[in-house]
């Protein structure tokens, strides 16, 4: 786990933290413990923490020891304590009480692991040996409930109902949506933060019209020097060129070079000079970009180049930000990042997820929908941005040979495993058109596609099966 996860988490913990007050009693003292364990004939869980510096320690605490769901299960059950570490001076406890912990550490923890969560029998035997582990509250359990066989419990193991949680924010322009099933709405605020501020930092990475940016960077410096970059972006610009290579050209991050030419927010009455377009459209080429892995620079060979993540961005942070929240032990959610949307899990109830598939002529009507599960999909239309010029709509999707928007499709949508990829491939689908674009996508394993022509014909690759919609649905 990075650095920035870390610090994502820690400011979302001090909100979560005030949300309720603590019910399960924690002791202190060792030999208490033992005590209560013993007469009450509890397993003791006993957890060596480091409460004001150890990152996975706080993170053990809050998505695991402070939700609903493991006081439920500790109720009753378990003796619980917990034995810290603090490293700040203001935060330690008198120095007999350190002096104590100490020596408990030197027979259960002496390999000076933190967190470590031991278990113990009332005769002070070790069950079983643990510590932060990535995934849910109910896994976590299972895991304890393993070393603890023998035991009965009298503590409440039904389990909590699971239910919905959704935030929706603007970002990249763009309607955002994360939606996660989970127990605990304290869990479920903590894992919605953290992917909206993880999505905040990957548009501040990506933005071209923040001046600061890595991206602004790079374009700043075309045709005068190579930039050195995160390894995040060098990498998200290696697989742009990928794709690029995959469509011959139809994808191309360099299509930025023309984009002073053209406005999509309705808002152009006249068609680009000509000759300047043309100008702008020769440096338009994935070829020249450079990059250079052993010093992690990106160079843009001519100046006046510029390149746009307009058509991968939001599948990328739609990846990053699902695997974040599977990564917190989210087992069903979705994030639909401006209409790219990737969903994982069972759905909600007994509902898959429902993906219904925008009909290009009609605000929010839908013309299908698919049931999924772990799979991401992904629309480019160009119903989402354009201008009408003398009757004729000019939409975003840009022809990188020409440097004029692409007609004959109404709408793309691909569906495969990765957002990214869908994203990227819906682009350029757009781009090549209905035949050499089916031709493409029918070559791709587990990649299929659904294509809305401006005949308003509908035509699907080899292997999907749609839902479709009735006159009367
Ligand atoms: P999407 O909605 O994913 O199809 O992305 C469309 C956006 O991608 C546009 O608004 C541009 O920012 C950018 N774009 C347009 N044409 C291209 C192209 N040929 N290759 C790469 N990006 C493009
Ligand atoms: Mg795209």
């Amino acid at each position: 786990m990075n650095r920035t996860y870390f610090i994502f988490l820690l400011s979302v913990f001090l909100f979560a933290g005030q949300l309720k007050s603590e019910e399960t009693i924690w002791l202190e003292d060792f030999e208490e413990a033992v005590q209560r364990s013993k007469t009450g004939n509890k397993p003791l869980l006993m957890v060596f923490s480091g409460s004001d510096w150890c990152k996975p320690c706080m993170i053990l605490e809050k998505t695991i020891f402070n939700t609903e769901r493991f006081k439920q299960f500790a109720k009753d059950s378990l003796v619980l304590l917990k034995l810290d570490f603090p490293a700040r001076k203001e935060n330690q406890p008198a120095k007999e009480i350190m002096a104590k912990r100490e020596a408990v550490a030197e027979v259960y923890n002496q390999s000076g692991s933190f967190p470590s969560v031991i278990i113990l029998d009332g005769d002070k035997k070790v069950l079983g040996k643990t510590g932060y582990k990535k995934g849910s509250v109910e896994n976590y359990i299972e895991h304890l409930k393993s070393f603890l066989a023998g035991y009965k419990y009298t503590g409440d193991l039904t389990q909590p109902t699971l239910k919905k949680y959704q935030r929706k924010v603007s970002l990249m322009g763009s309607p955002f949506e994360f939606v996660v099933v989970c127990e605990d709405p304290e869990v479920a605020a903590i894992v919605l933060d953290v992917a909206i501020t993880e999505s905040e930092r990957v548009e501040k990475m990506i933005s071209s019209w923040d001046e600061n940016s890595q991206t602004s960077w790079i374009n700043k410096n075309a045709g005068i020097q190579a930039v050195k970059v995160d390894d995040e972006l060098f990498q998200l610009i290696k697989r742009s060129l990928k794709i690029s290579d995959l469509t011959d050209g139809a994808f191309d991050i360099s299509f930025a070079s023309i984009d002073k030419h053209w406005k999509f927010d309705r808002s152009m009455t006249a068609l680009p000079d000509e000759v300047e377009l043309k100008k702008s459209v020769a440096l338009i080429n994935y070829k020249n970009i450079v990059l250079d892995e052993a010093n992690h620079t990106v160079f843009l060979k001519n100046k006046g180049m510029k390149i746009g993540f307009g058509a991968i961005g939001k599948g990328y942070v739609a990846d990053k930000t699902a695997q974040l929240m599977k990564d917190m032990g989210v087992k069903s959610g979705m994030v639909n990042a401006g209409g790219d949307l990737i969903a994982w899990g069972n759905g909600y109830g007994n509902e898959k997820w429902k993906v219904g598939i925008a009909d290009p002529d009609k605000e929010k009507g839908i013309i299908s929908w698919l049931d999924i599960q772990d799979m991401a999909v992904v629309t480019s239309g160009d119903y989402e941005r354009y201008s009408m010029i003398d009757g004729v709509r000019y939409a975003h999707i840009i022809n990188p040979k020409t440097g004029y928007p692409v007609t004959g499709l109404k709408s793309v949508t691909i569906v495969c495993k990765n957002a990214e990829v869908a994203d990227a491939l819906a682009t350029s689908v757009f781009v090549l058109g209905q035949q050499k674009g089916l031709e493409l996508i029918n070559q791709l394993r587990d990649v299929e596609c659904i294509l809305v022509n401006d005949q308003n014909g509908m035509v699907t690759s080899k292997n999907l099966i749609l839902n479709y919609i009735t006159a009367n649905q």
